[in-house]
């Protein structure tokens, strides 16, 4: 059994992404499925492995979170297919302990991710906004350039002229937001939506740790790059060459 939602738009006007939920413990597939509705995800969720194939296999989903055991088909055999069908929608695996084999099964198989259960909320929703940046991705190397740093969001490394350390999700994606965005400057409100979403508790003083965390970062790099606080209006980073 399954239930669906029509597609919606964003108050912004952006595509909503479509998830597909295939997990078999009923209470947490009703609760993933409240908290990624809130997210301003459009959810569908089923509880079986017959269920589940025939859904990923429509091709609909901008992403699966896909539980390993399941009755009826199992998840890896689910991935096997779909990935053998060409679908190449991004697969996060919800793996329970003692199901490392598995895990490590489904990454060969063409799995993007995995999340170990009982997982963090805000984990799984930062795992999740990856692999749809991901997926948005066209070229296989997706470094960003600014001045003189190189960031890798995939791998979350950041580089500059031969040194390199590796970033947390956080960082990598709140640095990926600074560099996209150029010489406009960012708000602490767009960098909590961007990377906690649009309902999240997250306090300013959040967003103003993670940038102390990256400066501190770019200073051991001793990259020329500085993230300038503009009072009152937000961050922009500046080359300095
Ligand atoms: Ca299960």
């Amino acid at each position: 059994m399954g239930f669906k939602t029509r597609p919606r738009r964003s108050t912004e006007g952006e595509a909503i992404m479509r998830l597909l939920i295939v997990e078999d413990e009923i209470h947490l597939a009703e609760a993933l499925t409240q908290i990624l509705r809130k997210n301003h995800y459009s959810v569908d969720a089923v509880h079986d492995g017959q269920s589940g194939l025939d859904n990923a296999l429509s091709g609909i989903y901008d992403l699966l979170l896909l539980d390993i055991m399941l009755p009826g088909m199992d998840g890896i055999s689910i991935l096997k297919s779909i990935r053998a069908e060409g679908i190449a929608t991004p697969v996060i695996l919800l793996t329970a302990k003692g199901e490392v084999d598995d895990k490590i099964a489904g990454l060969d198989h063409g799995a993007d991710d995995y999340v170990a259960k009982p997982f963090n909320t805000g984990e799984l929703l930062a795992r999740i906004r990856a692999a749809l940046r991901r997926k948005g991705e066209v070229v296989p190397d997706d470094s960003l350039k600014y001045g003189d740093i190189e960031l890798h969001p995939s791998s979350l490394k950041l580089s500059c002229q031969g040194k390199e350390l590796k970033l947390i999700l956080k960082e990598s994606e709140l640095l990926e937001l600074l560099m996209t965005r150029k010489s406009a400057a960012t708000s602490k409100e767009q960098i909590i939506e961007k990377l906690w979403g649009f309902d999240s508790e997250v306090e300013h003083n959040n967003v103003e740790v993670y940038i102390s965390f990256l400066r501190k970062k770019l200073a051991f790099l001793q990259s020329a790059v500085k993230i300038n606080t503009i009072r009152g209006v937000g961050y922009v980073l500046e080359a300095n060459v």
